[in-house]
């Protein structure tokens, strides 16, 4: 019998964050994951940033910002 070989997809890491023109300064991103996002005008990404930590949040607010702004970059 032949066997199929299947590919382990490997989870894939947030490498960074992109706040794409049109923010509309809600507060979601900032309110759920303050770690990572900052309201200065519009969401901003900190510094500080830990995206591993913070990434069950991040993914969070990605799927929920109402402009579907966020954008994340993430490992092959
Ligand atoms: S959730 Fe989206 S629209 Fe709201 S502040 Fe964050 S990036 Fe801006």
């Amino acid at each position: 019998m032949k066997q199929k070989k299947l590919m382990k997809a490997m989870p894939k890491k947030i490498k960074g964050i992109e706040i794409e023109p049109g923010c509309i300064s809600c507060g979601t991103c900032a309110a759920i994951c303050p770690e990572i996002f900052e309201i200065k005008g519009v969401s901003q990404v900190r510094e500080s940033a830990d995206f591993e930590k913070n990434e069950d949040e991040i993914r969070e607010v990605a799927e929920i910002c109402p402009v579907n702004v966020i954008r994340l970059i993430e490992s092959e």
